[in-house]
């Protein structure tokens, strides 16, 4: 029997660029999870919305892994907020595609929770095992996001039903089955925890006076890094609150100050760019001017996949401000490329941080405490150093995709020996 899963991603086409308001951790998982099962022997089928006629409907990723895009509405982006009028269609879609084709699925792995209430209607006509990973929790974002928070009453209902029906939830690090547990009532016994990973031939120390000539960064700099959309829960307003705090106490120095924000749409489609995305770089920038730190604040736009690494190993210090991060993988690409991270103490970067050995964890929006570490790892370079190597070894030794393959094999191999021995006994 053909060991194939069906992988359901309604919004996050694993092949899009990243960076942009709704393309980043998701779109990673799903790609990399993917590929390393494939690496494992499983057949995967990743579906997702088609959202753009420049793509074709089925694109190999690896022998055995491939994207189809199903047809559910417009073929053109439509923001994640309204897509739930959309979901009956790509139901439908999927199983055209599979009568289509006649393929035969032995576990539905939904995302998030549009696609989520859709694998419970695939997994209950099909009666197979599904289930589901949680890349935010609509709950804690509120309590971290308040009245900025637009995640409707809607989405938490949709979260907690597809809690109550998949076969198994899957938290992506131990802080979030608790707020599991604690915020929405899931039994302990039906969340397993699987983590995320980062591709260690991708992400990997490169010499720093090498990866700025490369970039063409000044090689004598004190740089600080940030990684991630522009989105108001990554927090860029406490950084340039605390690079203010650093210039300041840098003093003669700060013109070696130099402060990249990478993220959002590339440059060359900056006009793509979303009302949300544009309106918070927008208030952003105001910040810089008020702030009076134009001169060492720089925001570079997305940056593809293949450059990333030499950002990261050009940076002294990477910075994760956010409000809520449910996992966070920029963390771990920086620590895996032998920068130390700061970071607020929040959601997964709770566990895949450790505070004083890899990085630092300071209170969210606390932009003192921000600056204080930002500001001892610019300037000395021996704790920088002494991270550097702790950071590395933590994440070659927990976080790569082949370790989150291999854990999700298990659990897929145990829910369906246990539905292949049920149907054998006709419950
Ligand atoms: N990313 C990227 N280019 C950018 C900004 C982000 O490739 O300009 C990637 C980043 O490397 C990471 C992902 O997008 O792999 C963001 O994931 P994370 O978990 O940090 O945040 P999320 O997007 O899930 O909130």
């Amino acid at each position: 029997m053909l060991k194939r899963i069906a992988m359901l991603t309604d919004n996050a086409d694993p092949l899009v660029p990243l960076g942009g308001i709704e393309a980043g951790g998701e779109n990673v998982y799903v790609l990399e999870v993917s590929r390393a099962l494939g690496r494992l022997g499983w057949t995967v089928d990743v579906f997702t919305r088609w959202s753009s006629p420049k793509t074709n409907q089925i694109a190999k990723i690896s022998p055995n892994v491939r994207v189809i895009r199903l047809q559910a509405g417009p073929i053109e982006f439509v923001p994640k907020e309204q897509l739930a009028p959309l979901m009956d269609k790509y139901v439908q879609s999927f199983f055209s595609f599979r009568e289509k084709h006649k393929l035969e699925y032995l576990l539905i792995h939904g995302n998030y929770y549009h696609s989520g209430i859709a694998g419970l209607e695939i997994s209950r006509l099909l009666k197979l095992p599904m289930v589901n990973t949680f890349h935010t929790l609509g709950l804690v974002r509120r309590a971290a996001l308040g009245a900025h928070d637009a995640s409707a009453d809607d989405r938490i209902a949709k979260e907690k039903q597809v809690m109550d029906c998949v076969t198994r939830v899957i938290a992506t690090s131990p802080p979030m089955k608790e707020e599991m547990i604690k915020m929405y009532g899931v039994p302990v016994k039906k969340i397993a925890v699987v983590t995320e990973g980062v591709n260690l031939k991708r992400f990997t120390p490169v010499a720093q006076h090498l990866a700025r000539r490369v970039l063409h960064l000044d090689v004598n700099s004190l740089m600080v890094l940030f990684v991630g959309r522009m989105e108001r829960r990554k927090g860029i307003d406490t950084l340039l609150w605390a690079i203010k705090d650093v210039a300041d106490r840098l003093g003669e120095r700060r013109k070696v100050l130099m402060t990249v924000i990478s993220g959002g749409e590339t440059k060359k489609h900056w006009k793509r760019a979303s009302v949300v995305e544009k309106t918070e770089r927008e208030r952003l920038s105001a910040l810089v001017e008020k702030l009076g730190i134009g001169d060492v604040v720089k925001f570079i736009g997305g940056v593809d996949r293949e450059e990333l690494p030499f950002y990261y190993s050009s940076a002294d210090v990477t910075a994760v401000p956010s409000f809520y991060e449910p996992f966070g993988l920029v963390p771990l690409e920086s620590m895996a490329c032998g920068t130390p991270v700061v970071a607020s103490k929040v959601g997964g970067m709770q566990w895949t941080i450790r505070d004083n050995v890899t990085g630092y964890l300071v209170t969210a929006r606390d932009h003192h405490a921000f600056g204080d570490r930002i500001y001892e790892l610019l300037t000395t370079p021996e704790t920088g150093k002494r991270m550097r190597e702790n950071g590395i070894d933590r994440v070659r030794h927990l976080f790569t995709w082949e370790e989150v393959a291999r854990q999700m094999s298990s659990l897929y191999t145990d829910l369906i020996i246990e539905y292949l021995y049920r149907q054998a006994k006709g419950s």
